[in-house]
């Protein structure tokens, strides 16, 4: 009896944890065994990331190879994705997008465990390459959004087996877990932080009208929706139980932090902005403003600084934005941060939700209480700011407080196309 309790220390209950740790593993190991004669030669990851529901990955290989693609194989399929490609001095650069909120849709790929590898050549010359991680990033861990009340959980690593790397996905059904969701709604200001204000109406207030009224027209989609406040409170930006904290948490694809806009001039009616990340296809603000303007009274805003389509707005750090940033850090005594370039998206709630895609950063004043420890995610949201009106327009003023139903069918539709629901 007691040889029989010591075997089950020493050997099953250790076999039992490596299994609960890659509980796929002998399933891809026999993936793996069928492509291994087929590979040649090993390729350098150097940044693999999700940004919303896309995965994209770059990387380098010692080789000149024009018709490099990456594929994603098991023994019944074989997906091609198309690589950007660049000759360099040491072979070939690749990645699989320009735009951060396109690439391989996670939504798309079926249940089952894949590996990934780049492929040229075609017929009898057709060459493999396995996937070798020197990105130092974390492994990718992804819900898909909810669908027919279904979800499916992606969980991306990278492997070794009989001394060759691989990148390695495994797609299987799964419950949602109870603090995960698809969409975050963030209610701009709150508490004493009023935001804009015009007669006694105050943004704060009405950015959490809209955004309860929102989850729960989302909510009829099926979709699981997270508001970074539920009541008229204020709510830090960064650390614990922040917005940014809340959002990357929740571990949604989609953020939308709602405002209503003032100006100190006169603005006329007003009209809708919707401001995008910086490097992102803009079919989704572009498609969200012209929805708005179609089923309210408002119109597409007038404002033509950070324009780049009708309703569709780019505002990234200006040189004199950074020379301010840089002058505070001087006066103050702390090192001004590099990684905030005029590259970078000004508004903090879409640059520093989405992590290492869009740029978030720390900056050493606040080593002890970190700015925002998921800067250095691999997983971001796919972030957008919504000023829906201007409250010191009384035109505009009227159309926000009468025709919010309007505005929730109309952000309700254009979530529900993107999506894809
Ligand atoms: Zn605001």
């Amino acid at each position: 009896m007691k040889k029989l309790l010591v075997l089950i220390i020493i050997v099953v209950i250790p076999l039992i944890l490596i299994f609960m740790k890659t509980p796929s593993f002998a399933k891809i190991e026999n993936e793996i065994d069928k492509i291994s004669e087929l590979v040649t030669d090993e390729a350098r990851i150097t940044s693999y990331t999700t940004y919303g529901r896309f995965f994209n990955l770059e990387g380098e290989i010692n080789k000149i190879l024009p018709d490099l693609v990456l594929i994603l194989k098991n023994k019944e399929t074989e997906a091609n994705y198309e690589l950007i490609l660049t000759e360099t001095n040491h072979g070939t650069a690749f990645k699989t997008t320009n735009l951060i909120n396109k690439g391989i849709n996670l939504e798309n790929i079926p249940i089952g465990n894949y590996i990934l590898l780049l492929k040229s050549g075609n017929g009898d010359n057709t060459k493999y390459y396995t996937l070798k991680d020197e990105s130092k990033m974390q492994d990718i861990n992804y819900y898909t959004i909810t669908k027919d009340n279904e979800n499916r959980e992606i969980n991306l690593q990278f492997i070794k087996y009989k001394d060759k790397n691989y990148l390695s996905l495994e797609v299987k059904k799964v419950k949602l877990p109870s603090d995960v969701y698809d969409i975050v709604i963030d209610p701009g200001h709150g508490g004493r932080d009023v935001g804009a204000n015009k007669n006694g109406h105050y943004e704060s207030k009405i950015n959490l009208e809209y955004a309860l009224k929102l989850k729960e027209s989302l909510e009829g989609l099926g979709l699981k929706v997270k508001l970074t406040r539920e009541e008229d409170v204020s709510i830090p930006n960064y650390g614990d139980d922040s917005r940014v904290s809340i959002a990357y948490e929740s571990k949604a694809k989609l953020l939308l932090s709602i405002h209503q806009n003032s100006a100190v001039y006169k603005v006329g009616n007003g009209g809708v902005e919707v401001y995008v990340p910086n490097h992102a296809d803009t079919t989704f603000a572009t498609n969200l403003a012209k929805n708005i303007v179609d089923n309210t009274s408002t119109i597409y805003s007038k404002n033509v600084s950070h324009k780049i389509g009708s309703g569709v707005y780019l505002r990234t750090f200006s040189e004199d934005d950074i020379q301010s940033m840089k002058k505070e850090a001087d006066k103050k005594g702390y090192t001004y941060y590099e990684k905030a370039t005029t590259d970078s998206t000004y508004y903090f709630i879409i640059r520093e939700t989405g992590g290492v895609v869009t740029g978030a950063y720390v900056d050493e004043r606040y080593d002890e209480k970190p700015w925002n420890t998921y800067y250095n995610s691999n997983q971001g949201l796919e972030s957008y700011l919504l000023e829906l009106g201007y409250i010191n327009s009384t035109v505009n003023l009227n159309i926000l407080l009468t025709e919010q139903d309007k505005y929730i069918e109309a952000i309700t539709k254009t979530v529900k196309e993107y999506l894809e629901i």
